[in-house]
């Protein structure tokens, strides 16, 4: 799907897992955190249809440790080379066959071995970036949650997949929903397929009914309690400033090649329809479920076949399904993504960098919740540039708007 073809590979044609019956061979980078926990889960349900090759992280040690006595990878990966060295010490200790590597070139490493056909994206941030878009172009099956690298390199990594015949299936709920609910051969033709729009459903995140002045006061506990889904804490943060949402946006950008205004934003507090293709003759396709992350890593693992998730199943009875406009005024991050996509060149990945940096300033205390849109829109409009394509140009625009976004932030809180 895309104009390149988003799970029409070259090299893994639709359902045949590679060589008939053989398992599927999986890294999982970012195997410590929640997309890979469940992962792991979905996996655990379904033996000897997947091998595990190996299994990444950056600090977890003990979770890591016990991910390897559980699904014996080959290799486990720490990007951090004290928490690599900690992990091999464990690793001898338990007298498990599973080799230690560290740093980044590792996870590009494993992301990319010959003897690997799928590879799961869920690292947080533009840290995923560099194996992620190296599994792409080694041609690999990529189930993709790491939502940063499409905002950072949208274009660069879909031509990378455009290129080597890769197949890239959405593990974001909104995009796997809409995955599912466009026909199984749209090839990035909105017309041809008779598409008018994408709706993205929103939760609206722990503050959607928040006052202005109490959001402006919101503490990082109160930001991540998330009502409906568990996640990773930067990713929580993104739902209770919409930045998610807006990320998203991109993320539908690129996967679906969806023009901005084809791409609609609506709140579903009940984060029931998991997103919506709406087609010319009126009908709108949703794709519903109990909100829990394994139903679309389940899809993407199993694709073309439907496998066990271990989901409980939706319950409809006595349940009642609302839908609103998001609020621009208390939410104005998703307004800046949208305005980044307009831009282009390097906008994306300015906000992108930007936002990871606040996020992280608000988790630590330093800042307040209305700072991370300040910030993004400071950095955006002292760097934004419409010229800049290459991955050279886009790391070095992250690079920058992480030192623009750190100093400003530094300012307006001395
Ligand atoms: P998380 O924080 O729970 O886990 C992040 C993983 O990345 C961990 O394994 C961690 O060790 C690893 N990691 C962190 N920094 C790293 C670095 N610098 N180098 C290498 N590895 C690093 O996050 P999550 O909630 O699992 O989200 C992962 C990705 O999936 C994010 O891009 C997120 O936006 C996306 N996503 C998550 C959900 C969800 O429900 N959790 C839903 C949709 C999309
Ligand atoms: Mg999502």
């Amino acid at each position: 799907m895309n104009p390149s073809g988003m799970h029409s590979s070259g090299k893994n044609p639709d359902g045949m897992k590679p060589g008939g019956n053989r398992a599927r061979v999986l890294t999982v980078l970012g195997a410590t955190g929640t997309i890979g926990v469940n992962t792991l889960d979905v996996v655990s349900r379904h033996p000897g249809r997947f091998e595990i090759f190996a299994l990444t992280g950056a600090t977890q040690v003990e979770r890591m440790v016990e991910q390897c006595r559980v699904h014996r990878p080959r290799v486990a990966v720490m990007s951090e080379p004290a928490a690599a060295k900690a992990l091999r010490a464990r690793i001898a200790e338990e007298k498990l066959p599973v080799t230690v590597l560290e740093g980044a070139d590792a996870l590009t490493e494993v992301a990319t071995a010959p003897e690997v056909d799928t590879v799961m994206a869920a690292i947080v941030g533009a840290a995923g970036l560099p194996a992620t878009l190296a599994a792409a172009q080694a041609g690999k099956r990529i189930l993709l949650a790491n939502k940063e690298t499409l905002v950072v390199s949208g274009q660069l990594f879909m031509d990378a997949i455009a290129a080597s015949g890769a197949e890239l299936l959405p593990i974001d709920s909104e995009h796997n929903a809409i995955f599912q609910s466009l026909p199984r051969d749209f090839k990035g033709d909105f017309q041809h397929a008779g598409v008018n729009a994408l709706w993205l459903t929103a939760s609206g995140g722990p503050f959607r009914t928040w006052s202005a002045e109490a959001i402006a006061a919101a503490t990082p506990a109160q930001a991540v309690a998330h009502p409906n889904w568990v996640m990773g804490k930067k990713i929580s943060v993104d739902s209770a400033s919409l930045m998610n949402k807006g990320l998203e946006v991109i993320e539908a950008r690129w996967l679906f090649n969806a023009r901005p205004e084809q791409i609609k934003v609506v709140v579903h507090p009940q984060s029931i329809v998991h997103s919506m293709v709406e087609y010319a003759d009126g009908s709108v396709i949703a794709q519903m479920g109990t909100p829990d992350m394994r139903t679309p890593i389940a899809y993407a693992l199993g694709f073309p076949e439907r496998i066990e998730a271990g989901v409980s199943a939706l319950e409809l009875m006595g349940k009642q399904l609302t839908f609103e406009a998001p609020d621009a005024a208390r939410f104005p991050c998703l307004q800046l993504a949208f305005d980044a996509l307009h831009s282009g060149g390097n906008a994306s990945a300015l906000l992108n960098a930007a936002n990871e940096v606040a996020v992280a300033r608000f988790l630590d205390g330093s800042i307040s919740f209305n700072a991370i849109a300040a910030s993004i829109a400071h950095t955006l409009d002292k760097l934004a540039d419409g010229a800049v394509q290459t991955l050279d140009e886009l790391l070095d625009a992250d690079c920058r708007a992480r030192t623009v976004t750190e100093t400003y932030l530094g300012r307006i809180n001395a």
